[in-house]
């Protein structure tokens, strides 16, 4: 087993990566479990923010790091919350404040209006200064519902109904989410790469 660092103190994505990881011989290790602290995310783009986040996370641990940076991105918002999505409701927000400022944003707008997608980039570092980082992207497409329905998931997934069903992420289970989401596709499309890196999935 070779352990890896996840650069994130969320416990929504820990719980997920961990399950997306287990068929593979690398032991996720969150961050905080090593006393590494997050680092700002200074970054305008996902890409830019997954690979800052990967980068501390190996440098202090001295082992490879896995970090991603995600949200959700509203069409009749301009995109917005993207980058800023943990963000959105202020510094120090949660999921509920986030979810309800993004409900009050829509108010007037039509369903046919309320397109959104979640984006997920994952970046993969063997060490804090690896010239050659793996950098991999998910999509999930969707809309933003006008209420909150379902416990599952974490974030704005209550709000957020995945193009493919009629209920919201939270009402989906967690194997479903997985198999869909934006995380479960960059992390694939990032474990696809992991041969060519020298990391072979267990027999
Ligand atoms: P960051 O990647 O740590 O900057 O935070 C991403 C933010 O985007 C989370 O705090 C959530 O608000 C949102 N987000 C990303 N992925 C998901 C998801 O799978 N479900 C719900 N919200 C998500």
């Amino acid at each position: 087993m070779t352990r890896l660092v996840v650069a994130s103190a969320n416990p929504g994505k820990l719980r997920e990566f961990a399950a997306l990881l287990a068929p593979f011989a690398l032991e996720p290790v969150p961050q905080a479990a090593l006393g590494i602290t997050s680092v700002a995310e200074t970054g305008t783009t996902f890409e830019a923010n997954a690979l800052l986040k990967a980068r501390h996370a190996a440098a202090c641990a001295h082992l490879p790091a896995l970090a991603d940076d995600s949200g959700l991105e509203v069409d009749a918002l301009g995109g917005a919350p993207g980058v800023y999505s943990a963000r959105y409701a202020g510094a120090t927000a949660s999921d509920v404040d986030n979810l309800a400022r993004l409900l009050r944003a829509l108010v007037g707008v039509p369903e046919s209006a309320r397109t959104a997608r979640y984006q997920c980039v994952i970046a993969f570092v063997r060490g804090g200064e690896d010239p050659q980082p793996l950098l991999a992207r998910g999509t999930w497409e969707g809309r933003i519902a006008s209420a909150a329905a379902g416990t599952g998931g974490f974030g704005y997934d209550p709000v957020f109904v995945p193009a493919q069903e009629s209920c919201t992420a939270a009402q989906l289970g967690a194997a479903r989410k997985n198999l869909l989401s934006h995380r479960g596709q960059a992390l694939r499309a990032l474990i696809a790469q992991l041969p060519g890196a020298g990391y072979s999935p267990a027999p």
